[in-house]
């Protein structure tokens, strides 16, 4: 059975929870066909919404078979399919009988108030996170104010249903109701507050932190006293907060584990300065210390082993997962194919340039190692410009249908490479993708 299944239908089978209760319990309403509609149309946009912390909660048991990215994706996609079914709900309800003074009136009861209230705070919520970057909201407010957002929807959208909703009269219902707002509110604070208290128990120190290039820094990390690192697969991620008084920023960041689970006793990230906070990062000391919280993610050659012969397309930090894979195969003395279609401005910008040299010259994995660079020196006599169709079809030699492509770069490269790619004929189950963002 594919693994994702049984949590698939774990989801539908609480979608649907609400209407077994009715048809369980033969609970009849007198209502018309719209009202009818639009009663189911509360149901599942209410059950829908009260998920949503499960979705967003990083459990690891959920995000296993999907990825975290697609988790998330999903959750966001779930946001909006909630509010769309809510929406609709008061509509039909004012074209089944409650007339136009139920959307405008201001004198209605106050559970619909509370209803109407949490329906446009969830329509902000939703615009606020769609549109984050656009509007220039830094990620920190925006996540604190979504989960505020979101505590407060669900109170109200709960009172609402349980005064206004007439299928609420009925007791398993209203079991179904407070079991849904009980098992929401247990994930939201251990999610928000017992997971990151029992994480900030075992926290990693730092054990030094190297300049690779002139903006990208590595952190190795040691586990605590007398502990191991956690087990990881090559090419996963992990969320770091790292704790360096000194005034410097204390937030949560997902970055790849750049080490490879062959190399024991510590693990790193590989850390390029990109914006405020990671601008600060070469400022983080050996001593300081650091919560982990991971692995996740499915972006690994382990997780495919019918795949035989692979081909790595990277641009600038991008190479940290696939770094991961690559010391991993040397460590474990692979004999793959593997060639890596690199993308850098010039040669001092590229990442692990010395290690990716000698693991191509040590022979395990079979690595052919091409940079591309679009600024190169005037002496440079390898590949100009950028990685397109006929790079990749000249170091492929034309053989692309048999391969396995690794991608993971600025969403510029991703696009296009996802492109040449389906042009040329790869499988898209052979194509595996890190994006380095979830919005
Ligand atoms: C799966 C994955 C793996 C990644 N691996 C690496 C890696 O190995 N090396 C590397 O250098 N970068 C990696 N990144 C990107 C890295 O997470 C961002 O560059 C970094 O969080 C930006 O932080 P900033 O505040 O300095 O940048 P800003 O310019 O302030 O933010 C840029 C964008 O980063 C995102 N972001 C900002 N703060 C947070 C936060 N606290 N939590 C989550 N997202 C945030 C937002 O989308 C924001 O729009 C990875 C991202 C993902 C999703």
């Amino acid at each position: 059975m594919w693994p994702g299944l049984s949590r698939i239908i774990l989801h539908l089978l609480a979608f649907c929870a609400p209407f077994i209760v009715i048809i369980f319990f033969h609970f009849h309403s007198d209502h018309g066909l719209l009202s009818e509609i639009a009663k189911n149309f509360a149901l599942l946009g209410f059950v829908v919404l009260i998920l949503q912390p499960v979705l967003g909660g990083r459990f690891k048991w959920i995000e296993r078979p999907f990825g975290l990215d697609i988790l998330f994706r999903y959750h966001k996609y779930m946001g909006v399919f909630a509010a769309c079914l809510l929406l609709i709900h008061p509509l039909l309800l004012a074209a089944g009988g409650g007339g136009l003074h139920l959307l405008f009136s201001l004198n209605v009861p106050w559970y619909i108030w509370l209803g109407k209230i949490a329906l446009f705070l969830l329509l902000v919520n939703i615009g606020l996170s769609l549109y984050q970057s656009s509007l220039h909201l830094k990620f920190e407010k925006w996540r604190l104010g979504h989960d505020a957002l979101a505590v407060l929807i669900i109170v109200l959208a709960f009172t609402h249903s349980w005064f206004a909703g007439h299928d609420l009269k009925i007791l398993p219902m209203k079991f179904l109701w407070v079991i849904a707002l009980g098992a929401a509110a247990v994930t939201f604070v251990y999610h928000r507050i017992i997971r990151p208290y029992r994480l900030g128990r075992h926290k990693y120190s730092v054990a030094d932190v190297q300049a690779e290039t002139k903006n990208v820094w590595i952190v190795n990390l040691s586990p605590p006293e007398g502990e191991k690192p956690y087990d990881f697969l090559p090419g996963q991620f992990h969320f770091l907060t790292f704790h360096r008084d000194r005034n410097l920023p204390e937030e949560e960041h997902h970055w790849t584990i750049s080490s490879s689970p062959t190399q024991k006793g510590y693990i790193s990230s590989t850390i390029k300065e990109l914006g405020d906070f990671t601008s600060t990062i070469g400022q983080t000391r050996p001593g300081d210390t650091a919560t982990v919280h991971g692995p996740f993610g499915r972006f690994s050659y382990l997780l495919h082993p019918e795949e035989k012969d692979l081909v790595f397309i990277s641009g600038g930090i991008g190479i940290t997962p696939l770094m991961s894979m690559l010391r991993h195969m040397r460590d474990t003395q692979s004999t793959l194919p593997v060639l890596l279609l690199y993308a850098s401005e010039d040669e001092e910008e590229v990442i692990f340039r010395q290690e990716l040299f000698e693991i191509e010259a040590g022979g395990f994995p079979r690595l052919k190692v091409v940079l591309v660079l679009s600024k190169p020196r005037k002496d440079w006599s390898g590949e100009k410009g950028y990685i397109n169709r006929k790079i990749i079809e000249k170091y492929t030699e034309g053989r692309i249908k048999g391969k396995g492509f690794y991608i993971c770069g600025p969403p510029g490269l991703i696009d296009l490479t996802l492109r040449i790619l389906g042009e040329l004929g790869a499988p898209d189950e052979r194509i595996h993708i890190e994006i380095f963002s979830f919005l």
